[in-house]
């Protein structure tokens, strides 16, 4: 545990670390120590008597809750460390759904549907296959539900047929999730915040556990979440939150920057305090952000200044085409740790990009030059389809009632149970109105099929029965994982890989994946070893049913984040909060950074929002940052010219310097000796032939 926390802050932070009788709220520029200010502020609350359990700590990742948690054990030791409720908002809602959910009406037991899950059932809500009605319904369906639109009010407030029927087709999925005893993920919010608001029961008791709120990247909550916020709060309004109007970057999902506004309204003794000091970057870096925000309206006044000296000037980088910038930020990455040695890790480098497709190009040069290296953010490990598999069984499970689940575990691996047999099963459910498990088992089942079909079914949901029973009853990592490995040989799914991959090598990838899966749960079920200075302590063992309950919401809110030596590829919207020596930002073109969708009309707000996102890009950069723009790029498998973003002429890239690339450097030197020596070559034959 260090000395005292606080030694090394300015004032401004002081001030904001020390308020501690009434709301407090600091919005300032990127890197000027806002989140340092909430993981030193939950030190100060413990020194001021506050039980580690009574605070929370609300952050926008599951990373970004991972590595509070290590900075707050650096200041508190890691046994107060572990008792904090340091999460985001959809964990947060996830531990009140668990333990009051059957207050909202739910089982002990509910699932948390995924994206892909969602598709599933509005597919069945709508009636339709076609994709993209299905995808709009997705989308509108979970802007309502953030702005606390339940199906009802949405249908009284559809402007035209099209939200009309959106509003219809959300009527039917609530009933459905109902039905499955399940839950989206943007109900891990809406729920609670119905029950703090309905129950005052259960309201007075999370006031009561939830003592003071520290809230970061304040500025992209949207209204759900600030009303959850407030309930949580209460008349108290002890809280801290943190944030920052130019780095809103999630208005698309409903963020609002409305709630920097309310704040003072709603909280009329509230304290703000800007920070201006950037501890982060140096000053070529912070003079091209702050130039580039510089263009959008402000909703705070800012300024941010360095101590650090001017450092590199940006690079500026323009290549030929994606392989080539991916090319470009290799040669990039292995230039700077030649000149910088051997202390310069492999976790200084990232690169930032707009889109998650730019990823795959960056991959594949780093995987060439054996550079190891992340994809972060994007959920690559848990969105391969094995491993879906696995979770949809493990989900099952955890609830049988979960439609989705059941469909995709019964038909994976295929046991003979068909398309017609699920069909009438499902029709059957929806009439009696029941689970598809439950219908499995139901007399009447007879009417619809018949003694072969319903034997099937009867196996597999004995098989479920048993295996649930199982893993209800083993705990530790040994017995987990002999437990799982039975389990993967009795679906025979080894086997079910081989069959449905022509290709052995991709096959054998798939199972090992598996196999990492497979370790990974029994690591969680064996409980985890904490250190506190000296003393070790372990954590609860989990049965094999507890972490499977945990596992969707892990699966799509955090990652595997074992601290690696490795490059990071992440989008510009994951990178936020985080910081690097040396990034690499790509694709920085018109229609990429800002995007631009072919058929879109791009609003000032739109565009203020990309400018936001080009802030929060350059702002991640602590010693070195190169911009990187297309000359030429693909664009639907063709190659069109490519136009430098805005972005960067609003840098004023030549205030700083621009640094010449050493490759265009040694071309330029090239071409310069290659014409000199053709020169000297004309003047000696001219001397010849005299
Ligand atoms: P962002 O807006 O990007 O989330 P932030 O305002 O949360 O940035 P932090 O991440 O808290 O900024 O801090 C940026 C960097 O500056 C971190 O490396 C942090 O450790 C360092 N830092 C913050 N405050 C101080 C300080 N008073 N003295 C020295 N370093 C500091
Ligand atoms: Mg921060």
């Amino acid at each position: 545990m260090s000395a005292d926390p606080t030694a090394t802050l300015n004032p401004a932070q002081l001030e904001a670390v020390h308020h501690l009788h009434g709301p407090c709220l600091v919005v300032a520029g990127a890197g000027s120590g806002k989140t340092r200010v909430i993981t030193t502020k939950i030190a100060r609350l413990l020194q001021a008597g506050y039980q580690a359990k009574n605070i929370a700590a609300i952050t926008f990742t599951n990373k970004a809750a991972q590595e509070m948690r290590e900075r707050a054990k650096g200041l508190v030791g890691a046994r107060a460390a572990k008792d904090l409720a340091i999460s985001t908002f959809h964990s947060l809602g996830v531990r009140l759904l668990r333990e009051e959910g059957t207050r909202v009406g739910l089982k002990e037991q509910f699932s948390i549907l995924d994206s892909d899950d969602v598709l599933g059932v509005l597919r069945d809500a709508g009636g339709t296959t076609d994709a993209n009605m299905v995808k709009q319904w997705q989308w509108t369906i979970s802007l309502w539900k953030n702005m606390g639109l339940n199906a009802e009010m949405a249908l009284k407030a559809a402007k035209d047929e099209q939200e009309r029927i959106a509003a219809v087709v959300m009527g039917r999925y609530q009933e459905r999730l109902a039905a499955y005893q399940a839950v989206d993920f943007d109900d891990l919010i809406s729920l609670p915040l119905k029950l703090l608001t309905d129950d005052a029961e259960a309201r007075g008791k999370w006031q009561d556990k939830l003592r003071y709120v520290l809230v970061d990247e304040y500025q992209d909550t949207n209204s759900v979440q600030y009303e959850l916020l407030k309930a949580l709060v209460g008349e108290r309004g002890m809280f801290t939150a943190v944030g920052d109007d130019d780095q809103s970057i999630y208005g698309w999902r409903g963020a609002t920057i409305e709630n920097l506004k309310r704040l003072p309204v709603d909280y009329p003794n509230l304290k703000i305090i800007p920070l201006e000091q950037n501890y982060r970057s140096t000053g070529a870096i912070l003079r091209a952000a702050n130039n580039v925000i510089e263009t959008n309206p402000k909703l705070f006044q800012k300024k941010l200044w360095s101590e650090y000296g001017d450092g590199e000037p940006i690079a500026l980088i323009e290549a030929d085409g994606e392989e080539h910038e991916a090319e470009r930020a290799v040669a990039r990455i292995q230039a700077i740790r030649a000149s910088l040695g051997a202390k310069v890790k492999f976790a200084d480098f990232a690169i930032l990009y707009r889109a998650n497709h730019q990823a795959r190009i960056f991959e594949q040069a780093l995987r060439r030059a054996e550079i190891p290296y992340k994809v972060s953010g994007g959920q690559s490990f848990f969105d391969k389809s094995e491993i879906k598999d696995l979770c949809a069984w493990l989900r099952l499970l955890v609830n049988q009632d979960d439609d989705p689940a059941f469909l995709r575990a019964v038909t994976t691996p295929k046991r003979g149970i068909g398309h017609t047999t699920l069909g009438a099963l499902s029709q059957f459910a929806g009439r009696w109105k029941i689970s598809m498990y439950e219908a499995l088992f139901s007399d009447s089942l007879s009417t619809v099929l018949n003694k072969k079909a319903i034997g099937s079914l009867h196996e597999f949901g004995r098989y479920l029965n048993d295996l649930e029973y199982r893993a209800r009853h083993t705990e530790g990592a040994e017995d987990a994982k002999t437990l799982m490995l039975e389990w993967l040989k009795d679906i025979g799914y080894e086997q079910h890989l081989y069959d449905s991959d022509e290709n052995e090598k991709a096959a054998a990838a798939r199972w090992s994946n598996v196999l990492d899966f497979v370790d990974w749960v029994a690591k969680r079920c064996g409980g985890q070893l904490a250190q506190d200075g000296g003393t070790t302590f372990e954590e609860p063992k989990q049965t094999v049913l507890q972490v499977a309950q945990t596992i969707s919401v892990i699966l799509s809110l955090s990652e595997r984040g074992e601290e690696q030596d490795q490059v990071i590829l992440t989008t510009l919207h994951a990178s936020k909060g985080l910081e690097w020596p040396h990034v690499f930002l790509a694709g920085v073109n018109e229609g990429l950074l800002p995007f631009k969708a072919d058929d879109e009309e791009m609003t000032a707000s739109r565009l203020e929002e990309e400018r936001r996102l080009m802030y929060v890009g350059i702002t991640r950069a602590r010693t070195t940052l190169a911009v990187s723009t297309l000359r030429r790029r693909k664009k639907a498998r063709e190659m069109v010219m490519g136009i430098p973003s805005r972005f960067i002429a609003e840098m004023r890239l030549h205030e700083s310097g621009i640094k010449e690339d050493p490759r265009e450097k040694l071309k330029r030197m090239r071409e310069e000796l290659a014409a000199k020596a053709a020169a000297s070559a004309a003047a000696a034959a001219k001397q010849n032939e005299r």
